[in-house]
């Protein structure tokens, strides 16, 4: 029984860089233009990504959405043979993996981590508070941090498919993952488009080269040292508060910053 997961993301698809100077709290803001089309590009993504792991033998193909309220997806519209996961949200990020047997992840419209200079739509997680998240003295995403979670259950990231600056980040996490370039990044919500139907077909192409290959997990040593640093004081020192009831955390360098020694994979899960 050969088992993916597509896990899905929407900042990171093709054909979308965001509303101009928009502040909110996703990335792409329910109601704008920008979010149909993102719901529009990433269905279609998915569905050449399931039509290409079922011709190269996948049985069962399972998609995670976890764009902001994650329910982004309309499944009326994407290959019936895919099945949508619900998550209970009271457990730890990918917490599900543990009732899977995935052979990989297929990785759709991630995006590049908070601070990436032109990155579009760049953030970690919350792009409001959070300005960066690094393990081990090293700036790190969500593509990272959900690869190296997958890894504590043996499961690889085996395709992404966004910008170049997030193509970057995901080769230098693990290079043997198969990726596809959507769109050049050219900052906060500028990019320049490729034509879709070649993103598309890449696409259908780079998973089938994923799903062939021998790909290996990656995953955290702990304890490893972990940073987060805040735009705000007031959300650092609430955090700060929060995580002390459970974690020894202190300040960094100054009072938007928390460093903390984790000790498994349940500590990094409280940050994210
Ligand atoms: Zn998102």
């Amino acid at each position: 029984m050969k088992e993916y997961l597509i896990a899905v993301d929407m900042e990171g698809v093709h054909g979308v860089k965001g509303e101009p100077y928009e502040v909110s709290v996703a990335a792409i803001a329910l109601g704008t233009p920008s979010y149909q089309q993102a719901v529009a590009s990433a269905t279609q993504e998915v569905n050449v990504a399931v039509e290409a792991l079922f011709a190269s033998g996948a049985d069962r193909v399972v998609i995670w959405d976890n764009h902001a309220a994650r329910d982004n997806l309309d499944f009326s519209k994407i290959d019936p043979r895919a099945e949508k996961l619900v998550v209970d949200r009271t457990k730890g990020r990918l917490e599900f993996l543990k009732d899977f047997h995935f052979e990989g992840i297929v990785f759709i419209g991630y995006h590049s981590r908070a601070g990436s200079i032109n990155g579009t739509m760049a953030h970690t997680y919350n792009g409001f508070d959070i300005q960066y998240m690094k393990v081990n003295g090293k700036q790190l995403g969500e593509f990272d941090f959900d690869s190296h979670i997958a890894g504590e259950y043996g499961v690889p990231p085996i395709f992404a498919a966004s910008d170049d600056v997030c193509v970057r980040q995901v080769l230098e996490c693990n290079p043997d993952v198969v990726t596809v370039v959507t769109k050049y990044a050219k900052g906060r919500r500028k990019a320049d488009f490729r034509d879709e139907t070649e993103v598309l077909s890449e696409i259908a192409e780079g998973v089938r080269q994923a799903a062939a290959k021998k790909i290996s997990p990656v995953k955290f040593t702990y304890p490893c040292a972990f940073e987060i640093r805040y735009s705000s004081m007031d959300v650092a020192e609430w955090r700060m508060a929060e995580f002390s009831k459970k974690l020894t955390v202190s300040y960094g360098e100054d009072a938007h910053t928390l460093c903390v020694t984790l000790q498994n994979v349940d500590e990094l899960r409280m940050f994210l």
